[in-house]
């Protein structure tokens, strides 16, 4: 039993992620896919909506930042104009903290990509942020309102998101946020992919 265990779990190379991806996964010392990776990253892939039921701790986000990243691929670019890397994929957490850990995972997991991950939050200054968001990046990670405020100045411009991750969506709703999540939800291309991953459903 335990050797057709083996033979049939899956495999990061069977998953259809490009090289640098599979590089970055070998530099983190990942090598099997946890369950919500083997599941989620096909169906991200083929473009599918996807509705997950995970909590921190089980690999969750990098079964969504891995296959995210495998998608925006096509559109990486050397270039140093901002006009070349308008934000392709948007992941919306409900704290900071969370945020900060998808950026980390993001930045790890596209580091031999020329795709660009950044963060944003609030109860910081924004002036730090404006900057990078100037020198527009692929893949965001943002809280609600602090990404209202640099929508609102102009700053962040959401008409060519093709991903969104709804992150900890639960949280998002306890904490007050469907005002906020619905206007940027109006702000994103209705030709997108939706992925909301929840500890609880209800
Ligand atoms: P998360 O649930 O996304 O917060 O991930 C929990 C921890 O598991 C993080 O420290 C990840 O770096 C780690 N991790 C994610 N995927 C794998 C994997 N396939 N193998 C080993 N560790 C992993």
């Amino acid at each position: 039993m335990s050797s057709e265990v083996t033979n049939h779990s899956p495999n990061f190379n069977d998953l259809g992620l490009a090289e640098p991806i599979l590089r970055a996964i070998n530099d983190a010392g990942y090598t099997t896919p946890t369950p919500i990776q083997a599941q989620s990253i096909p169906h991200v892939l083929a473009g599918s909506d996807l509705m997950g039921a995970a909590q921190t701790g089980t690999g969750k986000t990098a079964a969504f930042v891995l296959p995210i990243i495998q998608k925006i691929l096509r559109h990486a670019s050397s270039s140093a104009s901002p006009a070349r890397h308008p934000i392709r994929a948007l992941v919306l957490t409900p704290t900071r903290e969370l945020a900060v850990q998808v950026a980390e995972n993001a930045a790890s997991y596209s580091k031999h990509t020329d795709l660009r991950a950044a963060v944003v939050y609030g109860g910081v200054d924004m002036k730090e942020q404006v900057a990078t968001l100037r020198g527009c990046v692929e893949i965001l990670i943002a809280t609600p309102g602090r990404l209202l405020d640099h929508i609102g100045s102009k700053v962040a411009n959401l008409s060519q998101v093709e991903i969104l991750v709804l992150d900890e969506a639960d949280r998002m709703l306890d904490m007050g946020f469907l005002p906020d999540l619905q206007r940027i939800i109006d702000l994103i291309p209705a030709q997108r992919q939706t992925l909301l991953f929840s500890a609880t459903f209800s």
